[in-house]
């Protein structure tokens, strides 16, 4: 059927860009955020976004192509912090979140690495 051959190639081209814009760290450009107010994620009057903010900014994260590379960036860049020294929706994710996803990955790594040694 010509429309099922054209959305398995579409699926096809939009799967390889995504792996190749996350993979080359260009995965910002495929953000379903692009476009967007950015106050819903980073408020620039307030500390974090209201609660109607970040229901809209977590509503968009969640169609996000590219959300497993945006947590993954934000956790690294933002490390062990506390939840009050993050800013915004990052990821898919509140401050709290990230700062409760930062804490399991990182007891994970640690029982990866006694399991390994
Ligand atoms: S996960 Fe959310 S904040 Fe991150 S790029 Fe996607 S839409 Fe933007």
């Amino acid at each position: 059927m010509p429309g099922r051959a054209l959305d398995r190639r579409h699926h096809s081209v939009t799967t390889t860009s995504l792996a190749e814009a996350t993979t080359s760290g260009q995965w910002a450009a495929l953000a379903a955020c692009t476009g967007h107010d950015t106050n819903l994620w980073f408020p620039e009057d307030h500390d974090q976004p209201t609660d109607d903010a970040r229901a809209e900014a977590l509503s968009i994260c969640a169609t996000c192509p590219v959300r497993a590379a945006c947590l993954d960036a934000a956790l690294d860049e933002e490390g062990g912090i506390k939840p009050a020294s993050r800013n915004g929706i990052r990821g898919g994710m509140t401050r709290e979140q990230r700062h409760n996803a930062y804490r399991s990955r990182a007891r994970a790594a640690r029982k990866a690495a006694a399991q390994a040694a």
